[in-house]
């Protein structure tokens, strides 16, 4: 407390200590010229950046974070310098897991939905830092292989929000440590500048003349070029993001070398041309699928690679940064059919753009091995998918004070666990329900500036399949109701008087999510699967006729995610003479 006080006296002159709001303003524009130096590591920026107020109250301060290897310089309004304090920051946004929080005296106060502009100036390092993960008991070596961002003289990566902080932003503290917090911290701004405009003017010198470089910014419009810098090397690069719809800005510098194919482009570092041109092959022997599902690609894939073979990759857009491995086609093809899905299918909707990605790596599989191998390359999914929902779904009943459960519905997430894993089993589930046709005429109908209604895609689906699937996207797309629990009830047989069997089989769903799920009869001889639809909390019967005895029923195939998958076979007890 007596810190707090004396943090407050310090600051009374510039700013109200308990009246700052960090979430007031969303950043609308950005208008930035970086200044790289790979030698140094150095970033040094300037420019503009357009804030706008969202909070009801008017706003007499703004805050600008920055990541805490950078230092503030100036913040000025109409070229005249503003009053600002600067001050570190706990928060894990950033791999440093602080930052430079700048709290700025505005001239005015800003109304609500009133804009200002500031000019900005700020610089320092950007090297390997893995305080973030280090400090919750990650080993460095780990953790280098998930926080790669740095400048340097040889490779050069920075992502932005969520990562480093190498433009401003402002947001409540958000810690690694606290269950979902940076991922609900980041999702949030994400949303909130999701219609912003950033513009960034790069130039990237080096001293050396060794191998040339290359700039890479994952930005659909982007102008790059290599001046002559007399001694060194000096690039340029003028990419605008318009909008920045959850793309994560992030820069690349390194000797490149650019394989470049019609659908995809392949950057590499040296010596890597044999890896590279093993996943060019893999981008065309997946090419026939991604178009016969979502048409043809609009842009090209941009597949990166990181130098680290054992970094974990990372994707916004339709840019990909990986290790490029050379053991085997199955893992480039997964990840090409990740990637041209995304260059095919554009939609500002997490669910819809991610989950379709990784349905179409399931299909893939399916076209490959069988059903069976892609509802296995599913089941990867199924760990993190049931983790979260325990997290999020907490039933109420454990503790009165305990917030009710809310669940991540599928609509709004931030959360990957559910726009990428849950959304793979929700097309999954979809296309066994509609069919195959059905499902890919709807997707061709689809439109991705036309999605302003959160059921358009429900309605193009509904269109092709003449059904009505709205009890379907209330349980899993615009709530989350939890996963299923199938379990098979009863199993009445009885012998039919012309020979054969039938068997009326009640399948409860213990869950609160309902889906049509697959139930198969096993009997003598073979086996027998039909599709029953069971609402959460609900049970409903089906029969089967099979012509012999009936021995095991199974429900679900493992197509539908549920929690508990061990209560899904019933024996049949032999039948009474
Ligand atoms: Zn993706």
């Amino acid at each position: 407390m007596k810190l707090v006080f004396f943090l407050c006296v310090l600051c009374a002159s510039v700013v109200t200590c308990f009246a700052l709001d960090r979430d007031a303003f969303t950043f609308t524009r950005y208008d930035l010229n970086l200044r790289i130096e790979l030698e140094q590591q150095r970033l040094a920026a300037r420019g503009k950046i357009t804030l706008r107020n969202d909070s009801a109250p008017p706003q007499k301060n703004a805050v600008l974070q920055i990541s805490s290897s950078l230092s503030w310089r100036s913040i000025q309004w109409h070229g005249k310098a503003l009053q600002f304090v600067a001050q570190p920051y706990e928060s894990d946004i950033d791999h440093t897991g602080q930052l430079s929080e700048a709290i700025v005296t505005l001239p005015n106060e800003i109304p609500q939905n009133g804009t200002v502009e500031l000019e900005i100036g700020y610089e320092g390092t950007i090297p390997l830092d893995t305080t973030r993960l280090t400090r919750i008991g990650t080993p460095r070596e780990v953790a280098s292989h998930t926080d790669w961002d740095q400048i340097s003289k040889r490779f050069t990566a920075v992502r932005g929000v969520g990562y480093v902080a190498w433009y401003p932003v402002a947001m409540v503290s958000a810690s690694l440590s606290e269950g979902n917090s940076l991922f609900d911290t980041v999702g949030r701004w994400k949303a909130r500048e999701a219609q912003a405009v950033m513009r960034i003017e790069l130039t990237a010198v080096r001293a050396s003349t060794e191998a040339p470089l290359t700039v890479l910014v994952n930005s659909h419009t982007c102008k790059a070029a290599t001046l002559d810098a007399g001694a060194g090397q000096m690039i340029t690069a003028d990419c605008t993001f318009e909008p920045l719809a959850f793309i994560v800005p992030a820069f690349l510098i390194a000797n490149y070398s650019v394989l470049d194919r019609q659908v995809s482009s392949f950057f590499y570092l040296p010596d890597h041309k044999a890896e590279a041109e093993a996943y060019s092959k893999a981008a065309d022997a997946v090419a026939p699928i991604v178009t016969e599902w979502f048409g043809a690609p609009r842009e090209k894939a941009k597949i990166v690679e990181l130098p680290d073979p054992s970094a974990s990759p990372f994707e916004s857009g339709t840019l990909l940064m990986t290790p490029l491995s050379n053991d085997g086609p199955k893992l480039a093809q997964m990840t090409l059919v990740h990637e041209l899905t995304h260059a095919a299918f554009p939609s500002p909707r997490p669910w819809i753009y991610e989950g379709l990605a990784h349905f179409a790596q399931a299909l893939y599989r399916e076209r490959q091995d069988g059903r069976q191998a892609a509802l296995d390359y599913m089941g990867l999914h199924r760990e993190a998918l049931l983790e979260a929902e325990k997290q999020v779904f907490v039933p109420s009943a454990t503790s009165v004070a305990s917030k009710p459960p809310t669940g991540q519905a599928l609509i709004t997430t931030f959360e990957e666990a559910f726009y990428r894993s849950k959304a793979a089993y929700v097309w999954w589930m979809l296309r066994d329900m509609v069919g195959e046709d059905a499902l890919r005429k709807a997707l061709a109908a689809y439109a991705s500036e036309q999605d302003h209604d959160p059921a358009y895609m429900q309605h193009l689906i509904e269109a092709q399949a003449k059904r009505d699937l709205g009890w379907f996207f209330e349980d899993w797309v615009y709530n989350d109701h939890g996963l299923p629990d199938f379990r098979v009830q009863s199993v009445y047989p009885s012998k039919m008087p012309q020979g054969g069997y039938l068997v009326t089989i009640t399948v409860e769903n213990l869950g609160g999510a309902g889906a049509e799920v697959p139930v198969t009869l096993r009997f003598q001889g073979g086996n027998v699967t039909k599709r029953v639809k069971v609402h959460g909390k609900a049970t409903a019967v089906i029969r089967i006729e099979p012509p012999s005895a009936p021995r095991e029923v199974v429900v679900n195939d493992g197509s539908v995610p549920e929690t508990n998958a061990s209560n899904n076979t019933f024996k049949v007890p032999e039948l009474l003479k």
